[in-house]
């Protein structure tokens, strides 16, 4: 099924704005929203930036 917004990763709720991050082994490219952002980035060696969608 496809959706116009995508759902946060981590918190499983859909943003009008995420962002595009790796923040775990295996590095995939998840989406997320600020929230959770500012959570995995903190003190994180695998967080990667890559970018930001939005709606
Ligand atoms: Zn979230």
């Amino acid at each position: 099924m496809k959706k116009r917004s995508k759902d946060c990763a981590i918190c499983n709720t859909a943003f009008d704005t995420m962002y595009r991050i790796q923040h775990k082994n295996p590095k995939t490219w998840v989406f997320v929203c600020k929230t959770c952002l500012v959570k995995v980035k903190k003190d994180n060696p695998l967080y990667t930036y890559g970018g930001t969608w939005k709606r």
